[in-house]
C-alpha cells in the first residue's frame, strides 16, 4: 500500500512538472492549430492519466474548468489553478500562480527565448 502511493505521487510530480512546463512554453500568440492541440493533449492527458482515481476527477474537473488556451499566459494560469483545485482535494495547501510561467522553463532555447520578446 505504501510503495503504491510512494509511485502515485512520484507520478503525479512527474505529470505536474510536464503538465505545468508545457503550458508555460505554449506560444504567446498561439494559432488555431495550435490552440486545438493543446486543448486535445490535455483531454488526452486526463482520460489516458495511468492512475484510474485521479482521471476520473481530472475529467470532472476538465468538464467544469475548460483547458484556456487562448495564450501562454491563460494556459499557464489555468493549469495552476486546476493543480490547486487538486491540491485541496488532497489537503495540501494552495500554490501562488503569480510566478508560474517564469517557474517552469524547458532549459530549450527557442522556447524559453520568446519569454525575451
Ligand atoms: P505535487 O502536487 O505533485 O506538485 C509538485 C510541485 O509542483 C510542488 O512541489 C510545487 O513546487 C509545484 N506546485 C504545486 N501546486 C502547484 C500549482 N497549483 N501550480 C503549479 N505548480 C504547483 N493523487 C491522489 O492521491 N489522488 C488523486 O486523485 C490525484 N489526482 C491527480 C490528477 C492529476 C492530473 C495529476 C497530475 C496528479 C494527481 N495526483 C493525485 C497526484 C498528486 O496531485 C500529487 O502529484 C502527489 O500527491 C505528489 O504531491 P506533492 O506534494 O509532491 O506535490
Amino acid at each position: 500500500k505504501l510503495g503504491n502511493e510512494t509511485a502515485k505521487a512520484e507520478l503525479g510530480r512527474a505529470s505536474w512538472k510536464l503538465l505545468h512546463t508545457t503550458l508555460s512554453r505554449f506560444p504567446k500568440k498561439p494559432a488555431k492549430d495550435e490552440r486545438e492541440a493543446l486543448s486535445s493533449f490535455l483531454y488526452l492527458f486526463a482520460r489516458l492519466y495511468p492512475c484510474g482515481e485521479c482521471a476520473t476527477h481530472f475529467q470532472a474537473l476538465l468538464q467544469r474548468y475548460p483547458p484556456q488556451t487562448s495564450s501562454r499566459d491563460a494556459a499557464a494560469q489555468w493549469g495552476c489553478f486546476v493543480h490547486n483545485l487538486v491540491n485541496e482535494r488532497l489537503h495540501k495547501p494552495a500554490f501562488d500562480c503569480g510566478a508560474v510561467t517564469e517557474m517552469y522553463k524547458c532549459g530549450c532555447a527557442d522556447a524559453d527565448a520568446e519569454d525575451e520578446e
